[in-house]
């Protein structure tokens, strides 16, 4: 079943209602080079908050670079990155932490701290940002290692689970001070294809929790059940954005076809 963040908007309550319609992430003619490289050229874009948004297109087109500059991991050339309405570009220091605090980032490699367990990964953050007491962040922790399947994994070192575990403690991590947003960056691309289903679960499952979502991903499975909007983005610029049923059946663009006929 495909749920769109209107449907969402239309069973809340009207105060709620209204504010989904703000939009929560706001691409303003953005520009980005890394030396000679002009790596994203002119992206203006809107995420409602509650939205999933899916980022496909080709290796180098500029997906990871897109979704990083929306927590201030890279910086921009040019334009603006909004983020409920501030301007990323002129956060600094303590402000940018808070952002940050509101962001949660998966990643294509997990990246977990090595010498702590599943539940000192999850549990950091709330402990060092959000000020939590260490039996507090520990209990926040068990309940999101339960949220992710992974009650049995809590004491584990990463080196102890598979990848798909590990990308689960990953997601955990990334719920752990309750963001409003969460960033995915192919998170399913470095896991072996009988652990990619258990990861796209628990997306699903934090998709429907209406969290705004910004996913770049290939799984054209999660596409199309969740994602209210699929961008794609080729040599830096968003050549197409439509809603996936759209965007599967008839995409307009035909690098997008091409695109399209290679993954499936
Ligand atoms: P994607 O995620 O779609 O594969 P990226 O955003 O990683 O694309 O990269 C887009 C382009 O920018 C590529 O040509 C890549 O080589 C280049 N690039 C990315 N990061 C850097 C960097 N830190 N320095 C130089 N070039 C970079
Ligand atoms: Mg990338």
């Amino acid at each position: 079943m495909t749920r769109s963040a209107s449907h969402r908007a239309s069973i809340m309550a009207p105060e709620t209602a209204l504010s989904e319609i703000k939009p929560k992430i706001e691409f303003r003619h953005v520009h980005k080079h890394h030396g000679a490289l002009h790596v994203i050229q002119g992206v203006s874009t809107t995420v409602r908050a509650g939205e999933v948004v899916v980022i496909c297109g080709p290796s180098g087109s500029g997906k990871s670079t897109l979704i990083r500059l929306i927590n201030g991991l890279e910086t921009i050339s040019e334009g603006e990155v909004l983020v409920d309405g501030i301007a990323v570009s002129l956060l600094r220091g303590r402000a940018l932490q808070a952002l940050r605090s509101r962001i949660g980032f998966v990643f294509q490699q997990f990246n977990l701290y090595a010498h702590l367990t599943a539940e000192e990964n999850v549990s950091l953050a709330p402990r060092r940002i959000g000020g939590l007491t260490k039996a507090a962040a520990r209990q926040c922790a068990l309940a999101l290692l339960e949220r992710v399947g992974l009650s049995d994994k809590t004491d584990a070192f990463p080196h102890q689970l598979s990848g798909g575990q590990q990308q689960r403690v990953a997601i955990a991590r990334a719920l752990a001070l309750d963001p409003d947003i969460v960033l995915f960056d192919e998170p399913t691309s470095a896991l072996d294809p009988e652990m990619i289903g258990e990861v796209l679960i628990v997306m699903r499952e934090v998709a429907r929790s209406g969290i705004t979502m910004v996913v770049v991903t290939h799984e054209m499975g999660f596409a199309r059940q969740l994602a209210d909007r699929v961008l794609f983005l080729d040599e830096g610029e968003i050549l197409e954005e439509a809603s996936p049923e759209r965007f599967f059946l008839a995409p307009s663009h035909p690098r997008a076809r091409r695109f399209l006929s290679q993954i499936h």
